[in-house]
């Protein structure tokens, strides 16, 4: 079991050492390995890559549109929400990011990566992608406690609980009527959504070594891809015959 965070120096070092606040472009590419992506313009992209990697799954960095391209999911990974959505401005991925989420690309946005995914995000000098419907409340723990470890139960995780980091974690509220509540803190705030093939975690499970979450989105995303597929089927049949 995991330490918890008890002063506000670790959590600082642990902000710094795993969050990050650097710009990462200067990283080297992609490897162009796997079809589920990480955006890789800023946070702790790196961090989710190897838990993939520890699934069997080589996750490849997106930076360019060219990098969407080749991927059939992404992960939107934790870091400064203002910076990452300035980010994917400037590198040419908004317009494309955000028509792919629109088409129903599966997604998982952890932390500043599930408030670029939300609808509404007071306070976020830019619009948000908008893909899931819902409101995102930025530092919702206030600087007191603006780091914690919580054991969270999680709907489709087993026990034991995952051990939930929350770094100024958002809490998610206005939820829409498809959005699906995974998860909440014991004061009833939702801190884990699904709707549809999009997932949004205001904690980091990638800042642990529990792989539960990364192994429930590869499920989603592969459900998506089979419905996709044998939609695709049903059409191209149905238009063979007509
Ligand atoms: N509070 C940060 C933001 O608004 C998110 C922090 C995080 O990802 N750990 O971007």
């Amino acid at each position: 079991m995991s330490a918890t965070l008890s002063t506000r120096q670790e959590r600082n070092a642990l902000l710094d050492r795993r969050v990050g606040t650097k710009n990462a472009r200067g990283v080297p590419a992609s490897d162009g390995g796997g079809r589920v992506g990480v955006l890789a313009l800023q946070g702790d992209f790196r961090e989710h890559r190897t838990l993939l990697r520890g699934l069997g799954v080589e996750a490849s960095l997106v930076r360019t549109p060219a990098e969407l391209d080749a991927v059939d999911a992404l992960i939107l990974p934790g870091g400064e929400s203002t910076t990452i959505a300035r980010l994917v401005r400037s590198s040419g991925l908004w317009e494309p990011l955000r028509a792919r989420l629109m088409a129903g690309m599966p997604a998982w946005g952890t932390c500043a990566g599930a408030i670029l995914l939300a609808r509404e995000v007071p306070g976020l000098d830019r619009e948000p992608l908008g893909a899931m419907t819902m409101r995102a409340e930025r530092n919702a723990f206030g600087r007191q406690i603006d780091s914690f470890e919580e054991p969270l139960a999680i709907e489709g995780i087993d026990e034991p609980p995952h051990g939930a980091v929350f770094i100024r974690a958002p809490v998610f509220e206005a939820l829409g009527a498809g959005v699906e509540v995974l998860a909440r803190l014991p004061d009833g705030r939702v801190v884990a959504v699904r709707e549809g093939a999009l997932l949004a975690t205001a904690f980091h499970p990638e800042l642990t070594d529990d792989a539960r979450l990364h192994a429930l989105f590869l499920a989603m995303v592969s459900d998506a891809l089979t419905g996709a597929a044998a939609r695709e089927g049903a059409h191209k049949s149905a238009g063979a015959s007509g």
